[in-house]
């Protein structure tokens, strides 16, 4: 990367968000963009969680672009391998590869108010942005939660999202921590393999069925000749989930019907009454993610193991102790505790107009206008931010309707005319987010008696969009520049000099000339 490179837009990431806005610059006709990737490939959370078993519980058709529909799905829920291939395909396909920057993990940002650009240190270089496009994801950096003794276990341990394949856990005494959507793929996938397989589950999730099957070629063939019987049917998977929204957000009580359904799971595979008893949730359905698995049931009721009802809590030598003092020994952990959401580790590399950092300005929580735009971090803005997660449907609606708005923020700022930046104005950020927290009074995930990743260490529901993915695609179609500061650069003529002035007597002069 050459020193001091100038560009338009410097997107960060390339999961769905970063290569989603890749695509969608190209579309609008921008070319003066890098995408910054911290690893050796794209792929964002689909490259890094390669776990047995890994796998979309939303079906393949709704989880692709809307602009590169795949009609060779295999499967109705397809596997990570073939969503990596298919990110890898888009960026081939879309000439995206000579904009990716791959090994190029951004250390920081800064705002340079002066100059009215950002200022990007990477691990390879240095560049100067007009507009950051943080496409970071919720899913990237892995929590693996603090226990005592952790340091000295003699065995092995790793995180779901970070799986060490030269690791072989044939007849291995295996802990599983955590039930959330990785790990109740994870114990079926390694429960034949494992000598022994010990679930830590601190809660029950709700688990459904999943309807996974083989997609037949006679289906491929027809999306293949007849593109719009592809787009009719993620239009009917996308309606399908639309009208399901208002249970999540509005009549939390009308889940119940759906916990039977969730219970009747259980009581197939399970026949031991106190493992069902212990299998059964006690909070609403939706509180948390519901999952999908057809497997973990089963796998749960296998002889080889066994479910310790507690969190785990310490580790001495190689004996995991857990809450409930229960006590196992172990050859291998596995962490499937999640990722850090609520507390993007990407905040604290990102400083703003006022000196401080995105994480210091989030320290009560975080909160973004639209989901997109923070105040006091002009021409910066996040796919995937506060506010935009789902409960039921596909992140990649959320991701285009993210897209719509950051294509129409580079048209209105083209359209100011010189050099200008917007800045979210603070009363706009927290009438959205007013908004925002009236509406999650009364969904399920505030209401469900559960905590969740949703929630952030204060108990606010910071991740999850209150409505229907057609009402946020309505809500971010455009921006409203009332809801913006314009700014621009107070004496060009000045900041000419700057320049000129660098050119002969060096960069302390010059910052004197434009303060
Ligand atoms: P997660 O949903 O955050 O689950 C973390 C789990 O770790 C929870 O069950 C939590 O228990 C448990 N935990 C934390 N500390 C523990 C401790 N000390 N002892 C025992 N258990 C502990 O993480 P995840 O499963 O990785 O999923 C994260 C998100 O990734 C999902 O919600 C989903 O959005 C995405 N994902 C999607 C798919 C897919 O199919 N599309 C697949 C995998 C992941 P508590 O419930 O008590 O907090």
């Amino acid at each position: 990367m050459a020193e001091h490179e100038h560009v338009r837009v410097a997107v960060i990431g390339s999961g769905f968000g970063g290569l989603g806005a890749a695509v969608r610059l190209r579309r609008e006709g921008i070319t003066d963009f890098v995408v910054l990737e911290r690893a050796d490939a794209v792929g964002g959370t689909w490259r890094d969680n390669s776990y047995p078993g890994c796998a979309c519980d939303v079906p393949s058709h709704l989880y692709s672009f809307s602009f590169a529909p795949n009609p060779d799905w295999p499967r109705t829920f397809s596997g990570q391998t073939h969503i990596r291939a298919y990110l890898e395909q888009v960026a081939d396909t879309f000439g995206l590869r000579p904009h990716i920057r791959l090994n190029a993990e951004v250390r920081r940002m800064r705002w340079d108010g002066d100059a009215l650009h950002w200022e990007i240190e990477t691990a390879n270089g240095r560049l100067t942005a007009e507009v950051v496009v943080s496409a970071t994801g919720p899913l990237s950096d892995p929590k693996v939660p603090e226990i005592p003794g952790l340091e000295n276990f003699p065995g092995k341990v790793f995180h779901s999202a970070r799986w060490d394949h030269d690791h072989d856990l044939r007849g291995k005494r295996v802990a599983m921590i955590g039930t959330g959507a990785s790990a109740i793929q994870i114990m079926p996938a390694i429960q034949p393999e494992a000598g022994r397989l010990t679930l830590f589950q601190r809660t029950p999730p709700w688990v459904l069925p999943r309807m996974d099957r083989a997609i037949t070629g006679a289906e491929r063939w027809l999306h293949r000749q007849l593109p719009f019987t592809g787009t009719a049917r993620r239009g009917l998977l996308w309606g399908i989930r639309e009208l399901q929204v208002s249970a999540f957000t509005k009549h939390p009580n009308r889940l119940g019907l759906i916990e039977s359904l969730a219970k009747s799971n259980i009581a197939r595979s399970i026949k031991d009454p106190a493992l069902r008893a212990t299998l059964t949730p006690s909070y609403r359905i939706g509180c948390k993610r519901i999952l999908l698995s057809s497997e973990y049931y089963p796998a749960l009721a296998k002889p080889n193991v066994d479910v310790v009802a507690s969190g785990l809590t310490e580790v001495r030598g190689s004996t995991l102790v857990a809450a409930d003092g229960t006590e196992t020994e172990a050859d291998v952990i596995i962490f499937g505790t999640g990722f850090h959401v609520t507390d993007m580790p990407i905040a604290d590399r990102v400083v703003g107009a006022n000196g401080t950092t995105l994480a210091e300005e989030w320290k009560d929580g975080m909160e973004a206008l639209r989901g997109a735009t923070a105040a006091g971090f002009p021409n910066w803005m996040t796919i995937i931010g506060p506010n935009t997660g789902l409960g039921n449907s596909s992140m990649i609606l959320m991701i285009e309707s993210q897209l719509n708005y950051m294509a129409d923020y580079l048209r209105q700022l083209g359209t100011l005319g010189g050099k200008a930046a917007l800045a979210a104005r603070p009363s706009a950020v927290q009438a959205w987010n007013r908004r925002v927290q009236e509406r999650m009074k009364r969904t399920v995930w505030n209401t469900g008696g559960c905590t969740s990743w949703y929630l952030d260490a204060n108990g606010r529901n910071t991740t999850i969009w209150p409505g229907t993915t057609g009402e946020f695609r309505r809500a971010t179609r455009e921006v409203d520049l009332a809801e913006y500061e314009v700014l621009r650069l107070r004496d060009t003529a000045k900041v000419v000099s700057v320049a000129e002035v660098a050119e002969v007597s060096g960069a302390s002069e010059a910052k004197e000339v434009s303060a």
